[in-house]
């Protein structure tokens, strides 16, 4: 069997729904899974209006729903003829709908949001997407089984970013898919959300749709996890930032890791974590364009390949410089550092010390002022925010001479900080200021893709 994930663009209107609905049909003989994103914008949408509400805008939430609600309506009307299954989806819709308003309301009188009521109104995007899109599948003849993510896609009880339990997906989606899929049906199912032991409802984080269908894949040993998305594949940059992008046709798990870590948003950065431990192939390919052949993404090693294979970048990221001469010859200081991090659940991407200083990048501040304040306690402290991260990735720049030469050489004229050679050897990562971010990405794309 092989799992298809489906992205927002992807189930965007009546169109692309229709058009998803084909590349399952012509994969049925595959026995797919068939994992949703909400449609385009829904889950902004839906995390905007709580916002409002608990800011004591409750009619302009309101009326944001309204129009999210007409898209919805407009988008099953666009996909289904048959008129008694159009008017049922229209109620279940309608029922959806009223729920988000009522804990709107909610939010409203309480003048908060919590995690909690968060994570219920952001998951009726997955859920109101599955519905429409197993309706229009039904339609078009096919098996769909419209099926609740949260009863076996199980995490801890951190509800806005579950942490996985491995051995209960496992088990879980195993007892409630297999059986479905040998019985011919096409689980639809949503990405994204999720619940944990106790039953409360979770998510896997912005983007987790794929994170869901590479644990789906891995539950039931797929032969393949197809991420379909607006774009041909992974490409050697991000295409909204650099031009004359290329496709990537191959590329292995280790580089894709790090491209998907270092900001490649094509893919939620866990997703290859799964594939791996099962030796499961992830294709990326465009909905708009499904014979176009995308990226495959496979356990390999690139030999004989170009030295880098793509770019990646994350921006708004913050710098925390650390500095204090009691660390000169002393053991246990960098402990002592990072257990302030751990304490506040935040995680560092870059680390650069040197015998008097650490210099870590972060790319959450929640925690910002707590964790600056105790480090002082022991350190010198300084803060630089708004700056760019950027990950040159490739597994041949281990075996390649003077690639740093190479980058650096065309970054001459730019203020570059916290170089660092990732320890597997296959990425050179720095940091630049904002505004230089999208030169130096061009720069270094001329230099590696002419
Ligand atoms: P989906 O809604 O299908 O999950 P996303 O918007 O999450 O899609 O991811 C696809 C987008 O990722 C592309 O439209 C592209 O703008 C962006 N992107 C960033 N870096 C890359 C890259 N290296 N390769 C491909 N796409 C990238
Ligand atoms: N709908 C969720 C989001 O926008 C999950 C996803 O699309 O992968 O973050
Ligand atoms: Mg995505």
């Amino acid at each position: 069997m092989i799992v298809m994930k489906f992205g927002g663009t992807s189930v965007q209107d009546s169109e692309a729904i229709d058009r998803l609905c084909s590349i399952v049909r012509s994969k049925l003989d595959r026995q797919p899974v068939v994992v949703l994103s909400a449609i385009s914008k829904a889950t902004d949408t839906l995390i905007n209006c709580a916002n409002l509400a608990a800011a004591g805008e409750l009619a302009k939430a309101n009326e944001d729903i309204e129009n999210l609600k007409t898209r919805h309506i407009e988008i099953s009307t666009g996909l289904v003829e048959d008129e008694t299954s159009l008017s049922e989806l229209i109620q279940k819709l309608t029922i959806y709908f009223s729920e988000i308003t009522d804990l709107l309301k909610g939010v409203s009188l309480l003048s908060e949001l919590s995690p909690k009521s968060h994570v219920k109104i952001v998951s009726y995007g997955e859920l109101m997407s599955t519905l429409i899109t197993s309706c229009a599948m039904k339609e078009r003849g096919i098996n769909s089984l419209l099926l609740d993510s949260r009863e076996f896609i199980i995490t801890d009880n951190n509800v806005l970013k579950g942490e996985p339990n491995i051995s209960e997906i496992t088990l879980r989606t195993q007892n409630t898919l297999s059986a479905s899929i040998q019985n011919g049906f096409v689980p639809v199912i949503q990405g994204f959300i999720a619940s944990s032991m106790d039953g409360t409802p979770t998510v896997l984080g912005r983007g987790g749709s794929d994170y869901t269908a590479s644990l789906v894949g891995m539950a039931l040993n797929a032969e393949e996890i197809q991420i379909w998305t607006d774009v041909d594949g992974m490409l050697t940059a991000d295409p909204g930032k650099v031009t004359g992008t290329r496709i990537i046709s191959k590329i292995s798990f280790e580089e894709a890791a790090e491209i998907t870590y270092f900001g490649a948003k094509v893919l939620h950065p866990m997703t290859i974590q799964p594939a791996v431990e099962k030796n499961i192939p992830v294709w990326i390919k465009n909905s708009r364009s499904p014979e176009t052949e995308g990226t495959i993404i496979l356990n390999y090693v690139s030999d004989n390949e170009k030295e880098v294979k793509s770019i990646s970048c994350k921006e708004n990221i913050t710098v925390m410089n650390i500095f204090s001469m009691r660390m000169l010859n002393s053991y246990g200081y960098l402990r002592k550092i990072f257990e302030v991090f751990d304490r506040h659940k935040t995680s560092v991407d870059l680390i650069t010390t040197s015998e008097v200083n650490v210099s870590v990048t972060l790319d959450n501040n929640e925690y910002l002022e707590d964790i600056k304040s105790e480090l002082s306690e022991f350190a010198k402290v300084n803060v630089e925010k708004d700056k760019s991260l950027v990950c040159v990735v490739g597994s041949n720049i281990r075996n390649t001479k003077g690639i740093a030469a190479k980058i650096f050489g065309v970054l001459s004229d730019y203020n570059i900080t916290m170089i660092s050679l990732g320890s597997s050897l296959i990425n050179i990562s720095f940091v630049v200021d904002k505004d230089k971010l999208k030169d130096v990405l061009q720069k270094l794309h001329d230099t590696f893709f002419k």
